[in-house]
């Protein structure tokens, strides 16, 4: 968890049970941030919704939090819970592109070095390490996904007049109720209902 986050967890827990809360400089906060800061921030909310729950503030607040943090775990083992990795976001390698020497581009899934399990025949580099390599890795939670990198960057050729269409949802939608001619039903029945 990170110093803000576990900071404004610490001083909402302290005004839950009336009190005030410490400085963030004190030690006392110092020492529940270090523990806790293997707690990932996205159950920041449900733990404090949890020891809200509790009668009075518990005397080790540090170990309340884990102690939350352990019951969430088994609580939702079936969750799609994934501790993001700050390499590959959580996706667990990159879209990567090699270009050969007879022009064409080898596509292939480049496995996370930070997170991935390693298996015989892989290589495990950072996309900067690719880079060096010659090889472009697409960038964790690129906008409008692997397709739309791959038109930005000229690995494939959009169609003509869809290329820009992919940026804007909204002309996407458009674009394939044209194609479907699903808002062809629309304009009937809006044609119905004018006359
Ligand atoms: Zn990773």
């Amino acid at each position: 968890m990170t110093h803000d986050m576990a900071y404004n967890l610490i001083c909402s827990l302290y005004a839950t049970f009336g009190r005030s809360a410490p400085s963030r400089s004190s030690a006392v906060v110092a020492v529940i941030t270090e523990r806790i800061a293997s707690v990932p921030d996205n159950v920041a909310a449900d733990i404090r919704r949890k020891l809200e729950e509790l009668d009075s503030m518990p005397s080790n607040l540090g170990k309340a939090i884990i102690g939350a943090w352990e019951t969430w775990q088994m609580e939702n083992s079936r969750a799609v819970y994934r501790e993001t990795c700050p390499v590959c976001d959580g996706g667990k390698g990159f879209e990567a592109y090699e270009k050969l020497e007879d022009g064409t581009v080898h596509h292939f899934f480049a496995p996370c070095p930070n997170c991935s399990i390693r298996r015989k025949g892989f290589r495990y580099l950072t996309p900067k390490q690719w880079k060096a390599q010659g090889v472009l890795c697409m960038p964790p939670g690129y906008p409008g996904g692997k397709l739309q990198f791959e038109y930005d960057y000229g690995i494939t050729e959009p169609p003509a007049d869809e290329a820009r269409s992919f940026r804007n949802l909204r002309t996407l939608k458009l674009l394939m109720n044209r194609r479907t001619g699903y808002d062809r039903g629309y304009a009937m029945e809006d044609a119905g209902r004018a006359s």
